[in-house]
């Protein structure tokens, strides 16, 4: 992978970054995606943010090597701190725990203000992030799912609106995604069909221990998602 040739999860994210738009890659390490995405005629200029001295450097050495340093800068920063309001009309976090994506978002919601699309790619976690969206009316507008050297990865992409829109049942939605749970394609099928097994297995883990009420809570919340998968999948 390169500023030239992006992964497959990477290139999905930056085919959602609307053209002319004004980019912060946050936790950019390298700054492939935003190095990319300004070769590629996607934005006219951009920030990569990044919370670590290493991955700083790293974005720093190859936004000069691309020779974008007049498009592209990168600040040192923790989350959406790195930006003004009003400053940037794209933002893209990628290759992170849908927590740690929500809490960026949750404390940097006061950059918020000019960004028109958010585009948000969580390893693990992805539902964290889609209460997140409800909860301060941004409207998801697509999501992806997509495997790549075996591991499985989803792309959320929202814009501000009617946050319920995408929503009829929204508790197994906001597990499984609603876009993709209406396309249930095979790489949705086998994420959930390996989940499943995962927790059924923990749940009968739960179900020789002894009762705690943790461990009451515990199975119960399994015993839904189990339900929830189960009926998605059939
Ligand atoms: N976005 C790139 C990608 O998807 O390939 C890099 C992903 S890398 C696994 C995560 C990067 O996010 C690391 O470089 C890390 O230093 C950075 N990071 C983690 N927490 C951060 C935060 N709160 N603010 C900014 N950067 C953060």
């Amino acid at each position: 992978m390169n500023e030239e040739r992006l992964s497959k999860r990477l290139e999905t994210v930056a085919s959602y970054i609307p053209k002319g738009a004004i980019l912060a890659d946050i936790g950019s390490d390298h700054a492939y995606l935003p190095c990319y995405a300004y070769l590629n005629g996607f934005i006219s200029g951009g920030i990569a943010g990044e919370v670590a001295e290493g991955p700083l450097q790293s974005a720093k050495k190859q936004i000069s090597k691309s020779k974008l340093d007049s498009k592209i800068e990168a600040r040192k920063g923790d989350g959406l701190e790195v930006i003004q309001p009003n400053e940037v009309t794209c933002i893209t976090i990628a290759g992170m725990g849908g927590s740690l994506i929500r809490s960026i978002l949750e404390n940097g919601k006061n950059k918020l203000p000019g960004v028109k699309r958010l585009i948000l790619q969580p390893n693990i976690g992805a539902s964290a992030i889609r209460e997140w969206l409800i909860e301060n009316d941004w409207e998801l507008i697509a999501e992806e799912i997509l495997e790549e050297d075996k591991k499985i990865y989803e792309v959320l992409v929202a814009e501000k609106g009617n946050p319920l829109k995408p929503y009829q049942h929204k508790e197994q939605e906001l597990l499984l995604g609603p876009f993709l749970l209406k396309e249930k394609n095979s790489v949705f099928e086998k994420k959930w069909a390996h989940e499943l097994k995962h927790w059924e297995k923990i749940l009968s883990q739960l179900e020789t221990a002894g009762e705690t009420p943790d461990n009451r809570t515990r199975k119960e919340e399994l015993k839904q998602k189990i339900k929830i998968v189960k009926e998605a999948l059939q």
